[in-house]
Protein backbone atom coordinates (compact mmCIF):
# COMPACT_ATOMS: atom_id res chain seq x y z
CA UNK A 1 0.00 0.00 0.00
CA UNK A 2 3.08 2.78 0.70
CA UNK A 3 5.37 0.99 -1.47
CA UNK A 4 8.11 3.33 -2.59
CA UNK A 5 7.19 5.72 0.30
CA UNK A 6 9.22 7.62 3.16
CA UNK A 7 7.82 8.19 6.31
CA UNK A 8 9.74 10.18 9.12
CA UNK A 9 7.74 9.29 12.34
CA UNK A 10 9.11 11.82 15.49
CA UNK A 11 8.81 10.16 19.42
CA UNK A 12 9.09 6.78 17.49
CA UNK A 13 11.44 5.38 20.82
CA UNK A 14 8.34 4.02 22.35
CA UNK A 15 4.06 4.06 22.51
CA UNK A 16 2.12 5.07 19.55
CA UNK A 17 4.79 6.23 17.38
CA UNK A 18 6.78 3.07 17.30
CA UNK A 19 3.75 1.35 16.78
CA UNK A 20 3.24 3.34 13.98
CA UNK A 21 6.31 3.16 12.57
CA UNK A 22 6.04 -0.72 12.41
CA UNK A 23 2.91 0.22 10.49
CA UNK A 24 4.40 1.67 8.35
CA UNK A 25 6.80 -0.21 7.21
CA UNK A 26 4.50 -3.35 7.49
CA UNK A 27 2.30 -1.17 5.02
CA UNK A 28 5.84 -1.22 2.77
CA UNK A 29 7.11 2.55 3.58
CA UNK A 30 10.81 3.17 4.16
CA UNK A 31 11.66 4.70 7.61
CA UNK A 32 13.27 7.34 9.08
CA UNK A 33 12.52 6.87 13.06
CA UNK A 34 13.30 9.96 15.66
CA UNK A 35 13.37 11.04 19.40
CA UNK A 36 15.67 11.72 21.77
CA UNK A 37 16.94 8.29 23.09
CA UNK A 38 18.98 6.27 20.68
CA UNK A 39 18.90 2.43 21.88
CA UNK A 40 15.56 1.99 21.24
CA UNK A 41 15.63 3.64 17.99
CA UNK A 42 18.79 1.62 17.06
CA UNK A 43 16.47 -1.51 18.22
CA UNK A 44 13.52 -0.12 15.91
CA UNK A 45 15.80 0.24 12.73
CA UNK A 46 16.64 -3.75 12.84
CA UNK A 47 13.46 -4.48 13.72
CA UNK A 48 12.24 -2.39 10.54
CA UNK A 49 15.31 -3.77 8.43
CA UNK A 50 14.26 -7.64 9.61
CA UNK A 51 10.95 -7.01 7.97
CA UNK A 52 12.81 -6.06 4.55
CA UNK A 53 12.32 -2.39 4.64
CA UNK A 54 14.94 0.49 5.34
CA UNK A 55 15.83 2.83 8.43
CA UNK A 56 17.38 5.49 9.30
CA UNK A 57 17.45 6.39 13.17
CA UNK A 58 17.98 10.27 13.80
CA UNK A 59 18.49 11.25 17.26
CA UNK A 60 16.43 14.71 17.54
CA UNK A 61 15.33 16.80 20.40
CA UNK A 62 11.90 18.59 18.47
CA UNK A 63 12.40 21.12 20.44
CA UNK A 64 15.42 21.98 18.76
CA UNK A 65 15.40 23.75 15.41
CA UNK A 66 18.84 22.86 14.56
CA UNK A 67 18.18 19.36 15.02
CA UNK A 68 15.26 19.36 13.39
CA UNK A 69 16.74 21.16 10.51
CA UNK A 70 19.46 18.07 10.84
CA UNK A 71 16.81 15.57 10.47
CA UNK A 72 15.37 16.49 7.12
CA UNK A 73 18.59 17.05 5.56
CA UNK A 74 19.78 13.39 6.93
CA UNK A 75 16.52 12.11 5.15
CA UNK A 76 16.53 13.91 2.10
CA UNK A 77 20.46 13.18 1.65
CA UNK A 78 20.09 9.40 2.15
CA UNK A 79 16.27 8.62 0.60
CA UNK A 80 15.86 11.79 -1.91
CA UNK A 81 12.37 12.36 -0.72
CA UNK A 82 9.97 12.66 2.42
CA UNK A 83 6.19 11.29 1.32
CA UNK A 84 4.51 11.24 4.79
CA UNK A 85 5.60 12.80 8.13
CA UNK A 86 4.19 12.25 11.41
CA UNK A 87 4.51 14.55 14.23
CA UNK A 88 3.57 12.47 17.02
CA UNK A 89 6.26 12.87 20.15
CA UNK A 90 4.92 14.26 22.97
CA UNK A 91 4.93 14.67 26.34
CA UNK A 92 2.66 15.50 29.57
CA UNK A 93 3.06 17.82 32.39
CA UNK A 94 0.13 18.09 33.84
CA UNK A 95 -0.81 20.63 37.22
CA UNK A 96 -3.97 22.33 37.79
CA UNK A 97 -3.54 25.45 36.55
CA UNK A 98 -3.12 27.69 39.66
CA UNK A 99 -0.51 25.65 40.26
CA UNK A 100 1.22 25.26 37.00
CA UNK A 101 4.83 26.40 36.77
CA UNK A 102 5.87 28.53 33.39
CA UNK A 103 8.23 25.83 32.36
CA UNK A 104 5.66 23.25 32.40
CA UNK A 105 3.54 25.39 30.39
CA UNK A 106 6.71 26.17 27.90
CA UNK A 107 8.01 22.89 27.64
CA UNK A 108 4.73 20.98 26.81
CA UNK A 109 3.96 23.91 24.27
CA UNK A 110 7.63 23.61 22.90
CA UNK A 111 7.61 19.89 22.45
CA UNK A 112 3.68 18.73 21.48
CA UNK A 113 3.23 21.78 19.04
CA UNK A 114 6.18 24.26 18.11
CA UNK A 115 7.74 21.01 17.22
CA UNK A 116 5.30 20.45 14.56
CA UNK A 117 5.59 23.74 13.19
CA UNK A 118 9.02 23.12 12.84
CA UNK A 119 9.12 20.01 11.34
CA UNK A 120 6.13 20.56 8.92
CA UNK A 121 7.54 23.88 7.92
CA UNK A 122 10.82 22.22 7.19
CA UNK A 123 9.30 19.09 4.88
CA UNK A 124 6.74 21.43 3.22
CA UNK A 125 9.57 22.89 0.74
CA UNK A 126 10.15 19.55 -1.03
CA UNK A 127 6.29 17.98 -0.48
CA UNK A 128 5.50 21.10 -2.20
CA UNK A 129 7.99 20.46 -5.14
CA UNK A 130 7.40 17.22 -5.52
CA UNK A 131 3.32 17.94 -5.31
CA UNK A 132 2.33 15.26 -3.30
CA UNK A 133 3.11 14.58 0.32
CA UNK A 134 1.07 13.56 3.61
CA UNK A 135 1.39 15.57 7.18
CA UNK A 136 -0.41 13.55 10.18
CA UNK A 137 -0.38 15.15 13.33
CA UNK A 138 -1.54 13.43 16.71
CA UNK A 139 -3.19 15.67 18.51
CA UNK A 140 -5.70 14.12 21.57
CA UNK A 141 -9.12 14.16 22.50
CA UNK A 142 -8.42 16.56 25.47
CA UNK A 143 -7.07 19.13 22.81
CA UNK A 144 -11.10 18.62 21.87
CA UNK A 145 -13.25 18.51 25.06
CA UNK A 146 -10.33 19.90 27.87
CA UNK A 147 -8.86 18.28 30.60
CA UNK A 148 -8.81 19.18 34.32
CA UNK A 149 -4.85 19.67 35.05
CA UNK A 150 -3.90 19.12 31.43
CA UNK A 151 -4.64 23.34 30.36
CA UNK A 152 -0.99 23.32 28.97
CA UNK A 153 -1.56 19.42 27.08
CA UNK A 154 -4.73 20.27 25.75
CA UNK A 155 -4.01 23.90 24.38
CA UNK A 156 -0.68 22.27 22.58
CA UNK A 157 -3.31 19.60 21.13
CA UNK A 158 -6.01 22.13 20.58
CA UNK A 159 -3.38 24.29 18.86
CA UNK A 160 -2.09 21.64 16.58
CA UNK A 161 -6.19 20.84 15.15
CA UNK A 162 -5.57 24.93 13.99
CA UNK A 163 -1.95 24.42 12.68
CA UNK A 164 -3.64 21.15 11.10
CA UNK A 165 -6.37 23.17 9.17
CA UNK A 166 -4.41 26.26 8.18
CA UNK A 167 -1.30 24.42 6.65
CA UNK A 168 -3.89 21.92 4.98
CA UNK A 169 -5.46 25.41 3.26
CA UNK A 170 -1.76 26.14 2.26
CA UNK A 171 -0.64 23.10 0.61
CA UNK A 172 -4.06 21.70 -0.82
CA UNK A 173 -3.18 23.58 -4.53
CA UNK A 174 0.39 20.86 -3.90
CA UNK A 175 -1.68 18.13 -2.99
CA UNK A 176 -0.13 17.85 0.23
CA UNK A 177 -2.77 16.89 2.73
CA UNK A 178 -2.65 17.66 6.42
CA UNK A 179 -4.83 15.82 8.69
CA UNK A 180 -4.75 15.48 12.83
CA UNK A 181 -5.66 12.19 14.83
CA UNK A 182 -7.66 12.72 18.18
CA UNK A 183 -7.05 9.85 20.10
CA UNK A 184 -8.40 8.95 23.33
CA UNK A 185 -6.68 6.94 26.25
CA UNK A 186 -4.49 4.61 24.85
CA UNK A 187 -2.31 2.08 26.84
CA UNK A 188 1.55 3.83 26.61
CA UNK A 189 4.04 4.71 29.03
CA UNK A 190 1.92 7.86 29.26
CA UNK A 191 -0.85 6.25 31.16
CA UNK A 192 0.52 3.24 32.63
CA UNK A 193 0.38 5.12 35.59
CA UNK A 194 -3.27 4.76 36.14
CA UNK A 195 -3.85 2.58 38.86
CA UNK A 196 -6.72 0.51 38.38
CA UNK A 197 -9.60 2.30 40.23
CA UNK A 198 -8.54 5.62 37.92
CA UNK A 199 -8.53 3.28 34.77
CA UNK A 200 -12.16 1.29 35.09
CA UNK A 201 -13.07 4.88 36.12
CA UNK A 202 -12.03 6.30 32.67
CA UNK A 203 -13.05 3.18 30.73
CA UNK A 204 -16.54 3.24 32.38
CA UNK A 205 -16.42 7.44 30.65
CA UNK A 206 -16.12 5.70 27.29
CA UNK A 207 -19.01 4.39 24.98
CA UNK A 208 -16.61 1.42 24.04
CA UNK A 209 -15.23 0.29 27.96
CA UNK A 210 -11.75 0.29 27.16
CA UNK A 211 -8.52 1.73 26.40
CA UNK A 212 -7.10 1.48 22.79
CA UNK A 213 -5.01 0.26 21.66
CA UNK A 214 -1.21 2.08 19.63
CA UNK A 215 -2.09 -0.20 17.07
CA UNK A 216 -5.44 1.49 16.60
CA UNK A 217 -3.65 4.65 16.38
CA UNK A 218 -1.39 3.55 13.72
CA UNK A 219 -4.14 1.85 11.43
CA UNK A 220 -5.14 5.27 11.45
CA UNK A 221 -2.47 7.36 10.20
CA UNK A 222 -1.70 4.32 7.40
CA UNK A 223 -5.31 5.15 6.18
CA UNK A 224 -4.29 9.15 5.82
CA UNK A 225 -0.88 8.06 4.51
CA UNK A 226 -2.82 5.95 1.33
CA UNK A 227 -3.37 6.43 -1.65
CA UNK A 228 -6.83 5.74 -0.31
CA UNK A 229 -7.08 9.26 1.64
CA UNK A 230 -6.14 11.18 -1.58
CA UNK A 231 -9.30 13.73 -1.09
CA UNK A 232 -9.23 13.76 2.67
CA UNK A 233 -7.47 17.05 3.75
CA UNK A 234 -7.77 19.48 6.72
CA UNK A 235 -9.97 16.79 9.08
CA UNK A 236 -9.64 15.48 12.49
CA UNK A 237 -10.22 11.82 12.77
CA UNK A 238 -11.07 10.96 16.38
CA UNK A 239 -10.06 7.55 17.64
CA UNK A 240 -11.14 7.58 21.32
CA UNK A 241 -14.06 4.73 21.17
CA UNK A 242 -16.54 7.22 21.12
CA UNK A 243 -15.55 9.26 24.16
CA UNK A 244 -15.93 12.56 22.28
CA UNK A 245 -18.45 12.61 19.51
P1 LIG B 1 5.02 8.01 25.07
O1 LIG B 1 4.92 6.54 25.17
O2 LIG B 1 5.33 8.80 26.27
O3 LIG B 1 6.08 8.37 23.91
C1 LIG B 1 6.37 9.70 23.59
C2 LIG B 1 7.42 9.73 22.49
O4 LIG B 1 7.78 11.09 22.23
C3 LIG B 1 8.68 9.00 22.89
O5 LIG B 1 9.16 8.29 21.78
C4 LIG B 1 9.63 10.13 23.25
O6 LIG B 1 10.96 9.73 22.99
C5 LIG B 1 9.19 11.21 22.28
N1 LIG B 1 9.57 12.55 22.68
C6 LIG B 1 9.17 13.24 23.79
N2 LIG B 1 9.78 14.44 23.84
C7 LIG B 1 10.59 14.50 22.75
C8 LIG B 1 11.49 15.49 22.26
N3 LIG B 1 11.68 16.66 22.88
N4 LIG B 1 12.16 15.23 21.12
C9 LIG B 1 11.99 14.05 20.47
N5 LIG B 1 11.14 13.09 20.88
C10 LIG B 1 10.46 13.32 22.01
O7 LIG B 1 3.68 8.64 24.48
P2 LIG B 1 2.50 8.00 23.59
O8 LIG B 1 1.42 7.63 24.50
O9 LIG B 1 3.05 7.01 22.63
O10 LIG B 1 2.03 9.32 22.83
C11 LIG B 1 2.41 9.62 21.49
C12 LIG B 1 1.62 10.83 21.04
O11 LIG B 1 0.22 10.54 21.14
C13 LIG B 1 1.85 12.08 21.90
O12 LIG B 1 1.85 13.22 21.10
C14 LIG B 1 0.66 12.07 22.83
O13 LIG B 1 0.36 13.36 23.29
C15 LIG B 1 -0.42 11.53 21.91
N6 LIG B 1 -1.55 10.95 22.63
C16 LIG B 1 -1.38 9.90 23.49
C17 LIG B 1 -2.48 9.39 24.17
C18 LIG B 1 -2.38 8.23 25.12
O14 LIG B 1 -3.39 7.96 25.80
N7 LIG B 1 -1.28 7.53 25.21
C19 LIG B 1 -3.75 9.99 23.98
C20 LIG B 1 -3.88 11.05 23.11
C21 LIG B 1 -2.77 11.54 22.44
P3 LIG B 1 12.24 10.12 23.88
O15 LIG B 1 11.79 10.22 25.30
O16 LIG B 1 13.18 9.00 23.59
O17 LIG B 1 12.71 11.41 23.30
Amino acid sequence: MLEGKIAIVTGASRGIGRCTALELAKSGADLVVCARSEAPLNELVAEIEAMGRKALAVVVDVVNPTDVANLIEQALATFGRIDILVNNAGITRDGLLLRMKDADWDAVLDTNLKSAFLLTRAVAKSMSKQRSGRIINISSVVGEMGNPGQANYSASKAGLIGLTKSVARELARRSVTVNAITPGFIETDMTEDLDGKARAELASQIPLGRLGGAEEIAHAVIYLASDRAGYVTGQVLGVNGGMYM
